[in-house]
């Protein structure tokens, strides 16, 4: 005398409303999906958009640069300033002849020039104007 005790989880087919098993995923009724396959996610197609829009926009506000200005680069005098700064490299760089030899003779204005250069070429915008 054996009861069958097992009782199988059912559930109703959406497409024909026939018992199928609860863990079915195709109806073997009406061959309808009726859950979603949820084990096998489609790879995602990963895309990589290079644009390379990198554009060097100088922006002049007066449609060029100011009268008696030249236009240097930040990093370069700022390297120069850093490493040759006390012979005055930055300025022969931006063009002050001058200045330079000044450095040169004094050591960087006696190393305060040198720092106060370095510091202040760090917040300069890039490139920068030299007057
Ligand atoms: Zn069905």
């Amino acid at each position: 005398m054996e009861e069958n005790t097992t009782v199988q989880e059912t559930k109703f087919c959406k497409e024909c409303g026939q018992k199928i098993a609860k863990k079915a995923v195709i109806c073997p009724h009406c061959g309808c999906q009726v859950e979603e396959a949820k084990s096998e996610a489609a790879p995602q197609q990963i895309v990589i958009n290079n644009t390379n829009t990198n554009q060097n926009v100088n922006q002049n506000m007066n449609g060029g640069i100011p009268f008696g200005a030249r236009l240097r680069n930040k990093w370069v005098a700022f390297f120069l300033c850093l490493f040759l700064g006390a012979v005055g490299a930055h300025k022969f760089y931006e063009g002050k002849v001058g200045m330079g030899i000044l450095y040169l003779l004094t050591g960087g204005l006696f190393g305060f020039g040198w720092f106060f250069n370095t510091v202040s070429l760090l917040f300069k915008p890039n490139p920068y104007y030299v007057f």
